[in-house]
């Protein structure tokens, strides 16, 4: 069987979109599933479109993600990966390189084989020269509008040109662009590997501009020829390009070459079913990152926007590799996929409680750092709003309130928000919110001597939260059962909790206590207890 060999063709317009992403990652997903190629290539003709630095921005987030290629376009500090392959520095983009044996990778540095390509099916009469001015072809889609008609090319200058004028024209420099010739009353059919068999009646095929008059080529004619010179071997990309399948089999028809086999991938839609859309969120793959959401969430999430691993299965999160064991396009639907912001942060939420905690911490301490900068000031008087010291201290301290935090946390620009007591030099609260229930004052100091009572007893050495939560357990039982053997818990934690947190709710008073360490929990229950004196 001939290797696999899949392309992510995107162009440089801005930010990564969520579909780009999706197609990206269906590419990478199919190309290690089979054991084949993923190559990265530029479509970047439309120049009317182009965005300064969006070639670097979308290798930077395809790199993020983790999603490695083996051939095309690359940043230059990979180079010395490719010893053996042919590396070349980008022609139009400094600090690019192309690596790989089927390149150029970048279309804006092959405007030549384009051209001579688009004037070969000229001489092999599948293609012809368009004199026609943009007012002329303006006028004559207004009028195709008014009789309700499709609107495609009337050919004009296929029925009206002479070889001569043709000539005389050239000669005389006017500018053209180069038409293709499409063969009408044909029914093209081919076979989509996510939508099955699919059907065009040419005579609703427009005769496609290949040659644009500022010499660039169309997408059609470029992407064509790069997916030949590529020797590609599935072209895996959004629904948007099904209706371009019939042009695209023509070409490859009259240039008298193989087309590989077609995945036209779902459309995604916002929740009310309309075509995902700026308007209703966030839809660049870097906005999200930004937001706090893990890669490896970002990448389970956007698999599952038109894929899922089959009838019965239960399963719904999935590190790359296992998608790389179960992806196949059998399981990808036809019908469009939701961007269902609320499954995201579950999935998000999942992956936070799952990733070692260091390496969650490496993710999380950027957005601590933004969090202790929102702080308001005046901070401990230690010099920064944390019970601890130094920088090691610091780092012991904040894995903990992670620790904690990551069991409820949605993204990771949400840390320290709902926990702010773990960074308060003081946290004083009223009596009533320490009450539990109608205990009375005496009750109430009670209970918080009791807790601390049971703190002391700790050594800082077994200042765990396993040591934490048996002790003060045990100590729930043992003075606070009921006749009817009943242990009224409350009595004891609550009083414990509200005293260190000032909060209505919160983690339990054993992770609190435990990541504030011994001084600082019965420093805090020393304050609540003067209150109720
Ligand atoms: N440049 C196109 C895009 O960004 C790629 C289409 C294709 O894969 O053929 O959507």
């Amino acid at each position: 069987m001939k290797k696999t060999r899949v392309r992510f063709a995107p162009s440089p317009t801005g930010f990564m979109h969520i579909g780009n992403f999706r197609t990206a990652l269906y590419d990478y997903l199919f190309a290690r599933k089979t054991g084949g190629d993923f190559v990265l290539k530029i479509e970047d003709t439309d120049r009317k479109r182009f965005v300064e630095g969006a070639v670097e921005s979308l290798i930077s987030s395809l790199d993020f993600l983790g999603l490695n290629w083996d051939e095309g376009v690359f940043k230059k500090d990979i180079a010395s990966e490719f010893e053996n392959g042919k590396i070349v520095d980008s022609k139009n983009y400094p600090g690019i390189i192309e690596a790989g044996e089927h390149g150029p990778y970048i279309q804006s540095e092959k405007l030549e084989v384009y051209k001579k390509h688009a004037e070969q099916l000229v001489k092999d009469g599948h293609a012809y020269y368009c004199f026609c001015e943009p007012a002329r072809l303006e006028e004559m889609r207004k009028e195709q509008q008014a009789q309700k008609l499709p609107p495609i090319y009337d050919q004009y200058c296929l029925r009206n040109v002479t070889p001569e004028e043709v000539n005389k024209k050239l000669k005389e420099n006017c500018p053209y662009t180069i038409r293709m010739k499409i063969s009408k009353d044909e029914t093209i059919e081919f076979e989509d590997m996510v939508r099955g068999k699919v059907k065009f009646n040419t005579n609703l095929v427009d005769d496609q501009v290949l040659l644009k008059s500022d010499g660039f080529p169309t997408y059609h004619l470029a992407n064509v020829v790069d997916d030949h010179d590529m020797k590609i071997t599935h072209v895996i990309r959004g629904e948007e390009w099904l209706s371009s399948v019939p042009k695209h089999l023509l070409l490859y028809r009259y240039l008298g070459w193989e087309p590989p086999q077609f995945a036209h991938l779902p459309l995604l839609l916002n929740l009310d079913r309309s075509k995902l859309s700026k308007r209703q969120g966030d839809v660049a793959v870097e906005d999200y990152i930004k937001k706090g959401y893990l890669k490896e969430a970002i990448i389970n999430f956007v698999a599952m926007l038109g894929w899922n691993p089959g009838k019965g299965e239960t399963q719904e999160i999935f590190t790359l590799e296992e998608l790389v064991e179960k992806f196949d396009f059998a399981h990808v639907h036809k019908g469009g996929a939701v961007f269902d912001i609320k499954k995201l942060d579950w999935i998000n939420a999942q992956w936070i409680k799952k990733i070692p905690l260091d390496d969650l911490y490496e993710k999380a301490l950027p957005y601590y750092e933004k969090f202790l900068q929102r702080l308001p000031s005046p901070v401990r008087s230690t010099g920064h709003p944390l019970p601890v010291t130094g920088e090691e201290g610091k780092k012991e301290y904040l894995k903990k309130v992670l620790t904690v935090e990551r069991e409820r946390l949605t993204k990771l620009s949400e840390v320290g928000e709902s926990n702010i007591f773990f960074f308060k030099d003081e946290v004083s609260c009223e009596k009533d919110l320490l009450r539990w229930k109608d205990m009375s004052d005496e009750d109430l100091r009670g209970s918080l001597a009791n807790s601390r009572e049971v703190l002391e007893n700790i050594p800082e050495g077994d200042w765990t939260r396993e040591n934490l939560e048996k002790s003060l357990m045990e100590a729930c039982e043992k003075h606070y059962k009921n006749e009817d053997g009943k242990i009224d818990r409350g009595k004891l934690l609550w009083p414990l909790r509200a005293a260190l947190t000032c909060e209505q709710k919160s983690p339990s008073p054993f992770e609190v206590a435990w990541v504030l360490g011994k001084t600082e929990s019965l420093k805090r229950i020393a304050i609540a207890m003067e209150k109720i004196k």
